[in-house]
């Protein structure tokens, strides 16, 4: 297929806040992923208290249901509003801190200590800041990067995980001259040569 129709395309962290704020949000699912269910065993390898990152992670709910397995959970965010609603929906209590490491983010943490959610752009987290982690839970979040930007978010990605890691990807198949994205379509040869 053509996928050259998507490559200049760009979403702005303006359209994804509006997105949002006008309850524009049709890639939030109330239900588990069948996927992530399905594949558990590979992101957790055996694993107990693994540590598990939420890319673009909007109010997944899969964040809380590894957190109440007790694995520990970390998911970055643009929009304040997604990161709030995730707590709040789950009633969970939370605190609100600085990051000081990174001008105008804040980290919204769990009570209980297990869900730690970075309020900023993906692209300003580092290992030196968030550690690394043994899984990654990654749906809407590659696919929803925009085209330019692919490499550098995978190269971000490679730096976060650890060495026998496991790293579970969702993408979509589609005709990519009949719909712009988000989500883009990335082709499995595309993603072969971006993880290498
Ligand atoms: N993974 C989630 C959300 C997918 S939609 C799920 O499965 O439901 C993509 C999310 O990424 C949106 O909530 C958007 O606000 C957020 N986002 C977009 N660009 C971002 C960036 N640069 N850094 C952090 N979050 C971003």
């Amino acid at each position: 297929s053509d996928v050259g129709s998507q490559k200049e395309r760009v979403v702005t962290e303006e359209e994804w806040l509006q997105k949002w704020e006008m309850g524009n949000i049709g890639f939030h699912k109330e239900q588990g992923h069948p996927l992530l269910q399905k594949y558990l065993d590979v992101l957790l390898n055996g694993r107990s208290g693994s540590r598990i990152f939420f890319p673009l992670c909007g109010k997944a709910v899969e964040m809380k249901w590894l957190a109440d397995m007790g694995h520990s959970v970390v998911g970055v965010e643009i929009s304040e509003q997604a990161v709030k609603e995730f707590f709040s929906e789950h009633s969970l209590p939370y605190c609100e801190e600085p990051v000081p490491e990174i001008l105008g983010a804040k980290m919204f943490q769990s009570t209980s200590g297990n869900i730690s959610l970075y309020c900023c752009s993906i692209y300003d987290l580092s290992s030196s800041i968030v550690g690394k982690f043994d899984g990654v839970w990654d749906r809407g979040a590659l696919v929803a990067v925009n085209p330019c930007d692919r490499q550098r978010y995978v190269s971000l990605m490679i730096s976060l995980v650890e060495k026998n890691s496991s790293y579970l990807l969702v993408t979509v198949s589609y005709d990519p001259n009949k719909h712009k994205g988000p989500p883009f379509y990335v082709p499995e040869s595309e993603i072969k040569s971006l993880f290498g």
